[in-house]
């Protein structure tokens, strides 16, 4: 006997059989979901919801997920641009790497002549760039050019403009989703979420969806983990089936999918450490009447200052230890480059000038590095 056989999908209401079933996201994989629900959406909706709702979700949720630097299962976050505050671009990929989105070229005049200045963002495109400068300017050694060239880490010394926007109704029905998708793991019945059925199909249907940042529902929360959670329960008495979706710990959403729910009472929850890909066990504290939740969905339990909070909450301790992190690779990087360039053999004896040449090494590699945290510390 197969189950998802007798199920229909939630958006077309089709049949969904063994061969149009798919494998639907709790929380989409663009931001770290890993578990899938079967017997939910057949393969076409699934296709196209990702499409408009999930694929806007994930462009407003990329500079967290960059800045997390979070685990998916497929690909990583795409590469982001960004601009410092003066005004300079730059990339920031998922590896919490960054680099120039196109390569810097500049000429100065002085009294003893140009002077050309070259950033290239690798070798190949260094060489490329001379050999431009060299078909103008005939008399220009381009090989002892390119031997004189040298690969530097740079660091930015200035802020990034951290630019983020959210909301609008396709990531609205993509949260929607994701609860409806979780509720169908429990015993209740998608098709009693009347509210969110009819926002989901429905161009006119009346959001049922909002911000809400009164009182923190999460019970006890991971101190420093941007978390993703989400939680559904059915309660006869107050005739409300009501959801809870939660993204890095900062977005925070309560929905009413039904506000004539007669059945019997559930609850469920599914937590996730993005960063780690690990699924957490958290309970959430979701008895808001309809009330509260509608004055929700007009903005009335939005609260600028807890969503500071929440951010310092989980940006903080990411910082630390991303810089511990970039702290510990440049060094071993530039003890290993040292070694390795100093001349002295393993296991034999150092000489005083294999040490002297050491020493320069080791600096010519952490100068950077050293610069940038005097800089940032100022
Ligand atoms: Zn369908």
């Amino acid at each position: 006997m197969n189950s998802a056989l007798e199920k229909q999908c939630l958006l077309c209401e089709r049949n969904i059989s063994t061969e149009t079933d798919s494998r639907e996201h709790i929380i989409p994989n663009s931001i770290g979901g890993r578990k899938k629900v079967s017997g939910f959406l057949c393969a076409d909706c699934n296709s196209k919801s990702g499409d408009n709702w999930e694929s806007e979700l994930a462009k407003q949720m990329n500079p967290l997920s960059l800045f997390f630097r979070i685990n998916r299962e497929r690909g990583n976050a795409p590469s982001q641009k960004f601009k410092t505050i003066s005004g300079e671009e730059w990339e920031l990929n998922v590896d919490g790497s960054m680099n120039l989105p196109k390569p810097i070229f500049k000429k100065q005049q002085s009294e003893i002549g140009k002077k050309i200045h070259i950033s290239a963002r690798d070798m190949p495109e260094a060489r490329k760039m001379l050999e431009g400068v060299s078909r103008k300017y005939p008399q220009l050694n381009k090989e002892e050019l390119l031997k004189k060239a040298k690969v530097k880490s740079t660091y930015l010394q200035e802020p990034i403009e951290f630019k983020l926007s959210f909301g609008g109704l396709d990531a609205g029905r993509s949260f929607v989703k994701t609860a409806l998708a979780l509720l169908s793991t429990t015993d209740a019945n998608v098709s009693d979420c009347d509210h969110a059925i009819d926002f989901l199909k429905k161009e006119a249907a009346e959001p049922c969806f909002g911000y809400y940042y009164e009182k923190d529902l999460v019970s006890v929360r991971p101190a420093g983990v941007p978390i993703h959670c989400i939680h559904v329960n059915g309660d006869p008495e107050s005739k409300l089936i009501r959801g809870y979706v939660e993204y890095f710990g900062v977005m925070r959403v309560v929905m009413c999918l039904s506000s004539n729910y007669s059945g019997r009472a559930f609850s469920a929850t599914y937590a996730i450490d993005p960063i780690k890909g690990e699924e957490l066990k958290l309970s959430v504290d979701l008895d808001l009447t309809f009330s509260d939740i509608r004055k929700a969905y007009n903005y009335e339990k939005w609260d600028g200052k807890v969503v500071q909070k929440a951010m310092g909450a989980v940006i903080g301790p990411t910082l630390d230890k991303q810089h511990t992190e970039e702290r510990d690779r440049v060094l071993n990087e530039a003890v290993r480059y040292a070694f390795s360039h100093c001349g002295a053999k393993e296991g034999e004896m150092i000489t005083e000038e294999q040490h002297s040449r050491l020493m320069g090494l080791l600096w010519e590699k952490l100068e950077p590095w050293v610069l940038s945290q005097i800089i940032s510390k100022r």
